[in-house]
């Protein structure tokens, strides 16, 4: 089976009614045969279930499926895309290890590296996106692991995987890469020498803005630590979740082949605009990375940036013309999406901190939806006048 298919076909063993789509399995423990199959599960002498912690089929489904699609050879679910973070983290690091990470990253991981790691003597260097001397450089004989997103989460920065992952593979340090831009669909970091793959399912992979979920993706050994640590720490994700993202991943391929072309078509309109000093775009050829975008991406993705040149008040005006486009915190949804960080997300930053992390007053991000691109085109234009 190709993978297209398998993210279709891949699914547990049917029960005993023998049900085309696969069942919801709500439960919390499972029953054993007798005393000494319970004890032979407890001592990892015999596989199975035990506790939905654990182990849930519905979850077993969600990783085989996601495995296939990133070509790995194990995955992890957990309960939000952050818990996958903070697990990784966590089941590779002690007191005084250090990380060296790309400054492009998502909000909550840059609290989790300034506020929480250093509680426990964990130290972080910031180093910027795409300065791959400065992450040697950085790598000391205490980090054990090198953080990166891309594409980055908002400003769409790119970063050229299978250079940083040499360098890593030489420093002996494991390079975890936040993939949930593109998804497995459109880039496969672990075939470019990447060790670990970090998801948000909650975006693209559920697809539909219903569900919160994270995933690990790796080798079988370091999913065993991760599974060693996990197990006992509860980060689990909920069966239900994973039965609908499971679903949700039937359709992945042919939404992110929309979103695509949909965010393709209206970046290059949006190019054109004289309200707009630029717009960026993995696969418009003026980004300043689209040669990497080329290189390890298959489509540019359903997110684009762009600048109003007047700022913040164009800002918050902009948003408050849209009708089609939702104002919501989430992105790779069916929907439209709309948000500016200035005024948002980042809006407890001053203009210079905001500047150094590259967020300027005028930047919108867009997460093109579904919908047909003449309707969100009208609605972006009306906006903009
Ligand atoms: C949303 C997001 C996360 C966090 O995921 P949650 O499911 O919201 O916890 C991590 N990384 C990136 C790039 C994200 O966009």
């Amino acid at each position: 089976m190709r993978k297209e298919t398998f993210a279709i076909r891949g699914q547990i063993e049917r029960s005993q009614f023998n049900e085309h789509a696969v069942p919801l399995y709500l439960t919390s423990s499972y029953v054993f045969e007798d005393a000494e199959d319970m004890r032979a599960q407890f001592a990892e002498e015999k596989s199975g279930e035990i506790y939905s912690r654990y182990a849930n089929p519905n979850i077993q489904e969600l990783l085989n499926k996601v495995s296939i699609l990133e070509e790995a050879e194990a995955a992890w679910a957990t309960a939000s895309g952050m818990a996958a973070v903070f697990t990784t983290f966590a089941t590779f690091l002690a007191a005084g290890d250090e990380i060296v990470s790309s400054r492009s990253v998502f909000g909550s991981t840059h609290r989790l590296l300034v506020d929480v790691f250093p509680k426990w003597n964990i130290k972080n260097t910031y180093v910027d996106f795409n300065d791959y001397s400065a992450y040697e450089s950085a790598i000391t004989n205490k980090t054990k692991l090198v953080y990166i997103e891309t594409p980055s989460n908002p400003a769409l920065d790119l970063i050229d995987i299978e250079h940083l992952a040499k360098i890593c593979k030489k420093k002996g340090v494991l390079l975890v890469v936040d993939n949930c831009f593109a998804t497995p669909i459109l880039q496969q970091p672990i075939k470019w020498g990447a060790d670990i793959v970090i998801h948000s399912t909650t975006k693209f992979m559920d697809g539909q803005g219903r569900t919160l979920g994270g995933l690990i993706v790796s080798s079988n050994e370091i999913i065993e630590k991760i599974k060693a640590f996990a197990r006992h720490s509860g980060p689990a994700m909920s069966p239900f979740n994973a039965w609908v993202i499971s679903k949700s991943i039937e359709t992945l391929d042919v939404r992110m082949e929309r979103h695509c072309k949909n965010a393709l078509e209206i970046a290059i309109r949006l190019q054109g605009l004289k309200t707009i000093s630029w717009v960026k775009y993995p696969f418009l050829p003026s980004h300043p990375d689209f040669e990497i975008a080329k290189k390890q991406m298959s489509s540019g993705g359903g997110l684009i940036s762009f600048e109003l040149k007047e700022g913040l008040n164009a800002g918050k005006k902009f948003l408050d013309n849209l009708q089609l486009f939702s104002l919501t915190a989430n992105l790779g949804d069916t929907r439209s999406i709309a948000t500016h960080p200035a005024s948002t997300t980042h809006s407890k930053l001053s203009f210079e901190q905001r500047r150094e992390v590259g967020i300027s007053d005028g930047l919108i991000r867009l997460s093109i939806g579904l919908e047909h691109v003449e309707d969100i085109w009208n609605d972006l234009f009306q906006a903009l006048n």
